[in-house]
């Protein structure tokens, strides 16, 4: 038995999960505590493209994605080698910097009541029937009614998700630039996806003139380039000219780019019938969707606002709610998994260019089965 502090409702991460948990539930007067690791705003390797279902729901928590600069992006280019085609994108698409979006969203949730402690991490976390444990870096263990787990990549102790079958040998690295004023002009509007041997790169404008560039690469192709940014981006460039030409005269506003490690991508939770209640898995907790026509902020924010709604409607009972969101996202995960799968290998990236080029109809389409459904967007969102 851990006796301690007690809550109603403890948030563990204040990421676009956890924040928009928080904000639906203090809305609706609930005692709500949210514990944040990092004591500052702080960059995070993200593509930081936001899809329309993404951008409905900052809407509803309050997020002025104008007012904050957010870019607009209407088309994506997809660039192989040295050919490039391009394509309308189904909706008008964001960019925003993670740094400014995360922080507003904590804006929203204190505005509506919640209280936030920054700078401590939870430790470990354990249910029993009636309670579900918290125990932080400093201070005395919590103890609360329920506890929304939305720490993004980073597992807690005692509810590490399962990592069977999910691709964990990839490497995701983010640099902001201040690109050469021809070059912005150049991207403006645009979502770039350039494929190049071992892996994909985005890149995009995100607020004030920043350009974002963010990739994924296989562990061994990193390594085969020796292991280093530079090499890495010689590698790419070399393989596809349109990059070294965007970034030449630019210039990068990271002393080092930011990178992330064995990421499960395919990640999806199995609720099983001994799981304790209590404990509702949000974001990147619930289901991980490759980045590649992923859309995991959606996920991250439709898992927040939906759990919040169901914590409202049924109480403590998570497992309904592991139900709903897994149906909600099994399918694009499966299907971006696939893809992701498709664009590791030489044939299977000429494949899907070729496939873009020659059906962009088609091509959209794949962009909207990757995406949550609409009617689950619009579930979550009455709900709340
Ligand atoms: C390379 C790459 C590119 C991507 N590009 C895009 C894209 O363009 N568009 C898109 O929609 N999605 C994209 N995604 C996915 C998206 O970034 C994630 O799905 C999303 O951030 C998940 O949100 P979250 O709230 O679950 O986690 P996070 O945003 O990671 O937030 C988790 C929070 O928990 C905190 N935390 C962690 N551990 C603890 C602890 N022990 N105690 C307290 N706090 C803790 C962290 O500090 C963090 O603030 C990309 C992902 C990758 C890897």
């Amino acid at each position: 038995m851990i006796s301690g502090r007690k809550e109603e409702i403890v948030i563990v991460g204040g990421g676009l999960a956890g924040t928009s948990a928080a904000c639906i539930l203090a809305e609706a007067g609930r005692s709500v505590l949210l514990i944040e690791r990092d004591a500052e705003p702080r960059h995070k390797v993200c593509g930081e493209f936001l899809s329309i279902e993404a951008q409905t729901y900052l809407t509803r928590l309050g997020i002025d994605l104008e007012g904050l600069g957010a870019s607009r992006i209407s088309r994506l280019r997809l660039i192989r080698k040295r050919k490039l085609t391009e394509v309308a994108l189904p909706f008008a698409a964001r960019g925003l910097s993670r740094r400014t979006l995360d922080e507003a969203l904590l804006d929203q949730a204190r505005i509506r009541g919640a209280r936030i402690i920054r700078g401590q991490a939870v430790r470990s976390i354990s249910a029993d029937p009636s309670q579900v444990h918290a125990e932080i870096a400093a201070g005395d263990p919590i103890s609360a009614d329920a506890v929304f787990l939305a720490t993004g990549k980073h597992d807690v102790r005692g509810m590490k998700r399962a990592s069977a079958g999910t691709m964990d040998d990839l490497i995701g690295f983010k640099v902001h630039y201040r690109l050469a004023m021809r070059q912005q002009q150049a991207l403006e509007g645009l979502v770039e996806v350039i494929l190049f041997s071992g892996g994909y790169a985005g890149l995009q404008m995100v607020e004030h003139g920043i350009a974002n560039l963010c990739l994924v690469v296989s562990r061994t192709c990193f390594d085969q380039v020796g292991k280093s940014w530079d090499a890495l981006l010689d590698h790419i460039a070399s393989e596809c000219p349109h990059l070294a030409e965007r970034l030449q005269g630019a210039q990068s506003l990271f002393e080092r780019p930011l990178a992330i490690f064995q990421i499960p991508y395919g990640f999806l939770h199995e609720p099983d019938s001994s799981e304790q209640q209590g404990l509702f898995r949000l974001g990147d907790q619930v289901g991980v969707i490759p980045s590649f026509t992923g859309d995991g902020m959606s996920i991250a924010l439709h898992s927040g606002c939906l759990a919040a709604s169901m914590y409202l409607a049924h109480g403590r009972t998570s497992s309904i709610f592991h139900h709903r969101i897994r149906s909600d996202i099994q399918r694009s995960i499966r299907l971006a998994s696939i893809l992701n799968r498709a664009v590791r290998h030489a044939a299977g990236q000429q494949a899907v260019f070729h496939f873009c080029r020659t059906w962009p109809a088609a091509m959209q389409h794949v962009t909207t089965l990757t995406r949550v459904h609409e009617a689950s967007v619009h579930r979550a969102l009455v709900a709340s």
